[in-house]
C-alpha cells in the first residue's frame, strides 16, 4: 500500500458494470481542508471504514469495532486500498458476489486537521508520518470531533507480517470518557438520515 500504487488496487478488484461504487477517474482534490469520511459496511463481516484524504485519494482502513469517542479504547484498525475522493459519498449497495457485497452507510464525515510534528515540534507533511506509522489528526465531523492517532504496530518497513494499526483517541483536547460507538445497526447516515436496513430495502433492487 505504498505511495504511487494510486488507484489501480481499487479499480482492480471492482467491475464497475454492476457495482455503483465510483470508479475515481478524472478527479483531483479540491483545495482546503483534507477530508475524512467513516463509512459502516454490512459485509461478509459488520465493520467500519475510516478514510483519510491524503492527496488526491482516501487512505484507508477497515477498523471492525468503529471509532470510539473514549481515549481508553484502542481500535484495530486493518489497512485496505486506497479509494477514490468520490468515496466520501457513496452510500448503497454493493451486490452480492461482488467484491465487498453489502449495504454501505456514510456514517460521518467532515474534514480534519494534520497535527503530525516531529520532536522538534515541527509540522511533518501527513502522508510522511503515515509512512513512518504514526499520525495525529483533529477531526471535524458531524459526530467524530477531536484528536485522534493512527498508529502501525505490526508489519510495514520491517517485514512480511500484514500491517496493523491502532485508531485512538488521544486523551489531549478534553476527550471525556465513555461516549463509544452507537450500535451500526441502529446508527444513521450523516449524508441522508438513513439506517443500513433503510438503505438495503431502498437501494437494494436497482
Ligand atoms: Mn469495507
Amino acid at each position: 500500500m505504498g505511495e504511487g500504487d494510486g488507484l489501480r488496487d481499487y479499480r482492480g478488484r471492482r467491475d464497475f458494470g454492476r457495482t455503483g461504487e465510483p470508479a475515481g477517474r478524472g478527479t483531483s482534490a479540491r483545495g482546503g481542508e483534507p477530508r475524512f469520511v467513516v463509512q459502516i459496511h454490512d459485509a461478509s463481516t459488520l465493520h467500519f471504514d475510516f478514510r483519510l484524504q491524503v492527496a488526491d485519494v482516501l487512505r484507508s482502513w477497515s477498523v471492525p469495532k468503529g471509532p470510539s469517542a473514549d481515549p481508553g479504547d484502542k481500535r484495530l484498525a486493518v489497512p485496505t486500498e486506497d479509494h477514490p475522493l468520490e468515496y466520501e459519498e457513496f452510500e448503497g449497495v454493493i451486490p452480492a458476489g461482488e467484491y465487498g457485497g453489502g449495504t454501505v452507510i456514510v456514517w460521518d464525515h467532515g474534514t480534519y486537521e494534520p497535527l503530525s510534528h516531529d520532536r522538534r515540534g515541527r509540522r511533518v507533511d501527513f502522508g510522511e508520518s503515515l509512512a513512518h506509522g504514526h499520525a495525529r489528526f483533529r477531526l471535524h465531523g458531524a459526530k467524530l470531533r477531536g484528536e485522534y492517532a493512527l498508529t502501525r504496530f505490526r508489519g510495514g518497513r520491517d517485514g512480511d507480517a500484514e500491517e496493523a494499526w491502532l485508531l485512538v483517541r488521544t486523551a489531549t483536547g478534553g476527550a471525556s470518557r465513555g461516549s463509544g460507538t452507537p450500535d451500526p445497526r441502529r446508527a444513521r447516515s450523516a449524508r441522508t438520515g438513513r439506517t443500513l436496513a433503510r438503505v438495503a430495502a431502498e437501494d437494494g433492487e436497482k
